[in-house]
């Protein structure tokens, strides 16, 4: 079973990817993952992914497939992954559906993680850090007392990118080039809309019951 999990910034699409992948015994993948592992492990493709991060460079489209190419051919994903963060753009989808194709498989479900803007606004610009690494939300998850961490009684700061300012630009740039792809996975009858406002595990809950239904229609699974 091949899953798509899309959404806006702070959507949670990591952590329901992450939650399909272990219900479903299949891998998780994040193509940041793959190009961090690939990094550090010093390979060919690596070392051409790096030259462009290191400019702080988009890595090219034709990279990108390619790397995620040779994950979705090994063993571990032969019943199946979640892809997570992948495809943003519109040209990302087209080259990945066609990737699929010339490996003989194809989405069976997008999953779009539905937010309002201010919760994405919010999410974002109310998370705190302690540079002990623990993370806290002001409203979600607050720290005992105020600004200060529970672990280690470290002051609690806010990362710069987890501005309002820096939550506006990153859902402004969601909009423009990401968005227009749940439109085409609706037009191709994959799309599945989840609220994404409720908590974590009744997200996930919703997300395994679409699951489950699509497999007991499709006989997969
Ligand atoms: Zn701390």
């Amino acid at each position: 079973m091949i899953i798509i999990m899309l959404g806006a910034p702070a959507s949670g699409k990591g952590t329901q990817s992450a939650v399909v992948a272990q219900k479903l015994g299949i891998p998780h993948i994040s193509t940041g993952d793959i190009f961090r592992w690939n990094i550090a492990n010093n390979t060919p493709i690596g070392a051409e992914a790096k030259k462009y991060i290191d400019k702080g460079l988009l890595v090219p489209d034709e990279l990108t497939i390619n790397i995620l190419r040779d994950r979705i051919e090994m063993e571990d994903c032969k019943d199946g992954f979640v892809l997570d963060g992948y495809p943003r753009t519109i040209n990302q989808q087209e080259s990945l559906d066609k990737m699929l194709e010339d490996c003989g498989k194809s989405i069976d479900m997008a999953i779009n993680l539905v937010v309002t803007d201010e919760e994405v606004v919010r999410r974002i610009s109310g998370r705190r850090m302690c540079k002990c690494g623990k993370a806290y939300h002001i409203v979600t998850y607050p720290s005992k007392k105020p600004d200060i961490c529970d672990l280690c009684n470290g002051e609690l700061y806010t990362r710069k990118d987890d501005t309002v300012e820096v939550a506006n630009t990153r859902l402004d740039t969601y909009k423009k080039q990401s968005e227009p792809i749940i439109g085409v996975y609706m037009e191709k009858g994959i799309l599945v809309d989840i609220d994404g406002h409720n908590p974590q595990d009744k997200v996930s809950e919703d997300v395994l019951y679409e699951i489950h239904k699509y497999s007991s229609k499709q006989g997969v699974v």
